[in-house]
């Protein structure tokens, strides 16, 4: 850790680049089988380190080289993995001039030719040192040939010849050759550990940078020791001291605001969430990257509800992780897989939006718009567990697939928000065509079209088929709508691309002048508000509500009945009167 004599600059990850195994961290593993084989006096003539850039391969080279060669300070030492950095051979180590320790990189010199220079050196003994050691950097980009070369030496390797192969992609290293050597796979370093060292060299170097804006440095650097010294050289020299400071220099957004955004959105205030992902905007933030940024969001609290440990994010502050921790705790896992797919879905079709800032907030809008959906079971499971219910329904499965319709009966269930909702089954189809018989195969109504989409899960076409089309004709195979208020443009492009794919059939979709049937989602909530009379009669639901004291009730359509199931409930009964209906998942 010295100076330069000259006082001239020199960039942290040279001037901290470890001389020993004792400065190497985070390589405990490798460093004690070493130790071992040096002190049983049975070190291996090839060793091949693998890992990541920047992870201190060739660093670990080198001080393996220096142990080999060290003779101690006074000059009559044996292999260690101690090297003393003080006699002649740890020095010309040090300082890359040793005439025994021959560097090559086989990112530039990959022939026949270049190894064979290797090979032929190989055969006579060190002119100084113990050991002749070679270290081939790069080694996987050798060529065939060279390794076929390299090859003969390894199977007969001279005894006072060492070989130390750094590779960052050991599955590039022929079998043969890996097969003769003794293999380090070199960790990346713990992001505690990395922001503990980190630490130290800001102390050192006399520079005041807080601790999150370290695990920031830390989180971005991946483990790396050497680019986290880069990022904190940038940082030193920027004079970045916290954490807004740092996020800026690595382009992070404040993880605060991705959480205000992120909140927005799972409670369903599309406007107020409109308006912070513009401010956002404003302020600077790439629409693609705030996308991302509530990905990660979506699965940072995902982990969270599987396990605080396992999402413990250093680079976040207390009250963030805080937040985190309460934000996990009130929504579904179901709800946030949802999210999570949505969001994929809108960072693929980013690059066909018009612009960016378009996707990032039509994304936004349909996040909100199924923000409230009830999550499935939770309703049960807390009935259950409070003994609500009077516990005789027997709770279904947290992770059972919903079944496919038209076999499934009506459900009930809570949203973790305290929004009670009860699954009804839908009413007959628009309108009902008799098939022609080649068509026999396709939804043999507008209601089977709906629900063939929902069991494709394509979450996004549904809701833009339910709130989008006013049906004015359906024939198996043709469908002809007005496009209600609102309704994307695509959707009749969109819907006959979906339709015809899935049924391996050509279809028709026109937009047509005709009034057209109320959309789905219309009728449905005409239906709700008849439906909620009874609803609230139901013993379940009336406890729910009892328990949710601020619950407000909706009734939501999840599952459709088959003909037959709708025929075997009488008008006065309503599925809501039978405890086995309700929980029946098939
Ligand atoms: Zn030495």
């Amino acid at each position: 850790m010295s100076d330069q004599p000259n006082g001239a600059y020199q960039v942290l990850a040279r001037k901290y680049r470890p001389q020993d195994f004792t400065a190497l961290i985070g390589q405990e593993a490798m460093v004690r089988v070493l130790r071992n084989a040096f002190e049983r006096d049975r070190i291996h003539h090839a060793y091949v380190l693998t890992g990541v850039r920047g992870i201190g391969k060739t660093t670990t080279a080198r001080i393996i080289a220096k142990g080999l060669n060290c003779i101690g300070p006074d000059g009559s030492g044996g292999p260690t993995v101690e090297p003393c950095g003080v006699c002649e051979h740890c020095k010309a180590i040090l300082e890359s001039r040793h005439v025994d320790v021959i560097e090559m990189d086989a990112a530039s010199n990959t022939g026949i030719d270049d190894v064979r220079e290797v090979i032929e050196a190989a055969k006579y003994r060190p002119a100084m040192a113990r050991y002749k050691v070679f270290i081939i950097d790069e080694t996987h980009m050798l060529s065939k040939q060279a390794f076929n070369g390299l090859l003969k030496t390894l199977e007969e390797p001279p005894e006072h010849v060492k070989f130390l192969f750094a590779t960052t992609e050991i599955r590039k290293m022929p079998v043969t050759v890996l097969s003769r050597c003794q293999r380090f796979d070199l960790r990346r370093i713990e992001p505690e550990r990395l922001i503990a060292h980190l630490v130290e060299i800001t102390k050192a170097e006399g520079a005041e940078i807080d601790e999150e804006a370290l695990a920031l440095i830390a989180r971005a650097a991946e483990g790396s020791v050497r680019d986290s010294l880069s990022l904190l050289d940038q940082a030193i020299a920027d004079g970045g001291t916290d954490a807004a400071a740092i996020r800026a220099m690595l382009g992070l957004a404040d993880r605060g605001r991705v959480l205000d955004l992120f909140d927005l959105i799972m409670r369903g205030e599309a406007k107020a969430a409109l308006e912070e992902l513009r401010d956002q905007h404003r302020s600077g933030a790439d629409p693609e990257a705030t996308l991302r940024d509530l990905a990660e969001t979506t699965h940072w609290l995902s982990t969270l509800k599987i396990s605080p440990d396992l999402a413990s994010d250093l680079t976040l502050g207390a009250e963030t992780a805080a937040r985190g921790a309460e934000m996990a705790s009130r929504l579904g896992m179901r709800v946030l897989a949802r999210t999570w797919q949505m969001l994929l879905k809108a960072l693929e079709e980013l690059a066909r939006a018009p612009s960016a800032i378009m996707a990032a907030e039509m994304t936004v809008i349909r996040l909100c718009a199924v923000a409230d959906l009830p999550t499935p079971d939770e309703l049960v499971r807390k009935l259950t567990e409070e003994g609500a219910s009077g516990g005789t329904a027997p709770a279904p499965a947290a992770d059972k697939p919903p079944p496919a319709p038209p076999a499934s009966k009506a459900r009930l269930s809570v949203a973790a928000t305290g929004t009670a909702a009860v699954a009804h089954p839908d009413p007959a189809p628009v309108t009902r065509a008799e098939a022609s018989p080649d068509l026999s195969h396709l939804p043999q109504s507008f209601d089977a079209v709906v629900a063939l989409i929902s069991e494709r899960k394509d979450g996004e076409l549904l809701y833009d088929v339910e709130t989008g089309v006013r049906l004015i004709s359906y024939t198996p195979g043709h469908i002809q709508f007005r496009p209600a208020t609102g309704a994307r443009e695509d959707l009749s492009g969109r819907l006959l691309q979906a339709l015809s794919k899935w049924t391996d059939h050509r279809w028709i979709v026109t937009v047509g002048d005709a009034e057209g049937e109320p959309t789905v989602s219309e009728m449905r909530s005409e239906r709700m508000q008849s439906l909620e009379q009874r609803v609230r009669k139901n013993p379940l639901v009336a406890a729910g509500l009892a328990v949710f004291k601020d619950a407000e009730l909706r009734v939501i359509p999840r599952k459709r009945l088959s003909a037959e199931e709708s025929d075997a409930l009488s008008p006065d009964d309503g599925p809501f009167d039978d405890d086995d209906d309700l929980f029946g998942e098939d």
